[in-house]
């Protein structure tokens, strides 16, 4: 059996990634999940998926959240999760 686990939200990686209104590196707020979860019950995540254009559940894919401390923009950034082996 296989895991698909997330290098980001394991501290592997850190999530660098470009704001797209003004280039400056954004930060991981955290997973999209964890980020909407408490805050937003009027919209289900898969909803917000949907919208955000990704793709579905199945697709092994952590979807996080990044905030810009320069312009304030926060926008979601979808990350691949890598495929582990049970020992
Ligand atoms: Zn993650
Ligand atoms: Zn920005």
């Amino acid at each position: 059996m296989t895991t698909y686990i997330c290098d980001v939200c394991n501290g592997m990686k850190s999530l660098a990634s470009n704001c797209p209104a003004c280039n400056h590196l954004a930060e991981d707020q955290g997973k999209l999940s964890d980020f909407y979860g408490p805050y937003s019950p009027y919209r289900p995540i898969d909803e917000l998926k949907a919208s955000n254009g990704f793709e579905d559940l199945s697709s092994h894919r952590c979807i996080h959240v990044a905030c810009c401390s320069n312009c304030n923009y926060s926008f979601p950034v979808s990350i691949q999760e890598q495929m582990q082996f049970d020992k």
